[in-house]
């Protein structure tokens, strides 16, 4: 590749391999740039820096990407399983091998802490390694039929073209844990990932194609607008499925538009965690998930506490000691040694969590430590543990995602639940308690598809993760993320 053609970036970010630092979107087999000038640019949140400038695509590009996608995918699905696995293999061991590389270009375009990107990095690189495995298990079933000569054959077979769309909250993590299952499957890909971060998503085009994953099988289309392209990918025949991690109106939208076709559908959406702290807990155990689940990256994680309800004889000791450590959490640059928490994503982030915090300080609550942007200026704002929250605040309702703990008392189990559950949203909940009995009746009473008990880690590759109530449909990672790439079809042999 030469200097000229990756011309539209800035500078290297200092990386082992600078040719993962890519400014052209893989499209249809090829590495295009922008057309008639049309690009946008790509900053690093801490201080708006320019890092490069990545071509502006639409719905041209898409199309073009898509009839690709289409006609390589019968090709893509007759090699063996096993040839798959070793391509997805390649890619796994390639992202391992140049993680180092992928998480600076992470916290350069998103800015969380570096060690945070790496772990994003690695953690999820292991759902390609995992559906370089369940490629190979991919079976189906001999039933008996309804005459002694004949048996019903259950086949799998992927679903064809597959269409993603990814946000910038994981710019890494939520593009392996699609493509890896598809790619596994038999099918073709072809992402739009978030304007704000698409230099990882290229950076992992880069290394797919290095692994052998065949031209046009992946591609990539860089948009500032992304409602074009949604639609193209929506009204498309050629697509057979989407899959999408976002926001709950956006996912909303798909389905609308994606029903003509009756396509089929992944959707990640939007949380409300509670986090409840029963008064038999584990108390140092249940402030240390909280700040880890709170405050990792900037609390711009679907799956982090939303809500802390802390029953009423711990909640002052609780709220005490999760505020002394939040205090001390270092804000920075995410390349500096030491730093815990990066700058919210953009302006609009720090408005919603100034709006959540104003109202709950006009409903009564009170700030315990932060409450406001930080003395970093841009879009840093401090750790915030608030109290006095009651249900029915904004805290409570929406989606924060930024650093607010909002910590609300209550009594007993059957008014926690009754609260937790209150949400349209149903993506993860936690709860920290000691008394086995109600470990299985809560674990059993919350709806969300996640649980973490005693525990603030839900993903993992061997794990399903994903929603229920207004929070998604489908599951990603474990034996059952694959099956939303795969159509049953039934043979009916019959022997005369
Ligand atoms: P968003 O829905 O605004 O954007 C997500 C992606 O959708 C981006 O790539 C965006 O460009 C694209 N998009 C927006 N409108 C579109 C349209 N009309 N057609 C096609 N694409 C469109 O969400 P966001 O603000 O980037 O991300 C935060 C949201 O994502 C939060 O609600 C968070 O909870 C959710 N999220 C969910 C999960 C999960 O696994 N459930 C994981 C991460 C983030």
């Amino acid at each position: 590749m030469t200097t000229a053609l990756r011309s539209a970036g800035t500078h290297s970010l200092g990386l082992r391999d600078p040719s993962l630092l890519e400014f052209r979107a893989p499209v249809a087999g090829e590495w295009i740039e922008a057309r008639e000038g049309r690009r946008f640019a790509v900053t690093d949140p801490v201080d708006g820096s320019l890092i490069g400038h990545v071509p502006d695509l639409g719905a041209e590009e898409a199309r073009r990407a898509i009839d690709m996608a289409h006609a390589v995918q019968p090709e893509w699905a007759r090699r063996t399983a096993k040839e798959r696995s070793r391509i997805l293999r390649r890619w796994y061991d390639l992202i391992i091998e140049h993680a180092d590389d992928l998480a600076l270009i992470l916290t350069t375009e998103q800015g969380k802490p570096l060690a945070e990107a790496k772990a994003e990095v690695v953690s999820n690189a292991a759902y390609i390694e995992w559906f370089a495995e369940e490629a190979k298990r991919i079976d189906g079933d001999v039933i008996p039929g309804a005459t002694p000569s004949q048996r019903i054959l259950v086949l799998k077979q992927p679903v064809g073209v597959c269409a993603a769309i990814t946000p910038w909250n994981f710019p890494n993590g939520m593009i392996t844990r699609k493509v890896g299952p598809a790619l596994a499957a038999g099918c073709t890909m072809v992402l739009k990932p978030a304007a704000q971060t698409p230099l990882s998503a290229l950076a992992l085009a880069v290394l797919a194609e290095r692994a052998g994953v065949p031209k046009g099988a992946f591609s990539v289309i860089t948009a500032t607008q992304a409602q074009p392209i949604g639609e193209e990918f929506c009204r498309n025949p050629k697509v057979a499925k989407i899959t999408f991690t976002g926001s709950t109106n956006v996912g909303r939208w798909l389905m609308r538009e994606a029903a003509g076709g009756i396509k089929r559908l992944s959707l990640e959406l939007g949380g409300n965690a509670p986090f409840i702290v029963f008064d038999d807990a584990d108390l140092d155990a249940a402030v240390e998930g909280a700040l880890a689940s709170k405050f990792r990256n900037a609390g711009q994680t679907c799956v982090c506490a939303n809500r802390i309800y802390v029953q009423e004889g711990i909640v002052e000791t609780f709220a005490a000691k999760l505020a002394e450590k939040a205090a001390g959490l270092k804000l920075g640059r995410g390349t500096e040694a030491g730093v815990a928490m990066g700058p919210l994503i953009d302006d609009r982030a720090v408005a919603k969590m100034e709006e959540h915090v104003a109202d709950a300080l006009a409903g009564g609550a009170q700030v315990l430590v932060g409450g406001k942007r930080s003395s970093l200026g841009g879009t840093f704002f401090e750790p915030t543990v608030m109290t006095g929250i009651r249900q029915g605040m904004k805290v409570t309702r929406e989606e924060t995602f930024a650093p607010l703990a909002p910590i609300i008392a209550f009594r007993d189990e059957a008014e926690v639940i009754g609260m937790a559950n209150d949400t349209e949203y149903g993506l993860a909940s936690y709860f920290y308690a000691r008394d086995m009995a109600r470990v299985f009746r809560v674990a059993e009473a919350l709806q969300s598809g996640m649980v973490g008990v005693n525990t603030p880690a839900l993903a993992n590759e061997m794990a399903p993760f994903g929603g229920v109530k207004q929070s998604g449909l489908g599951r990603e990672g474990s034996k059952y993320g694959i099956e939303g790439f795969l159509e049953i079809k039934y043979v009916a042999l019959s022997g005369l």
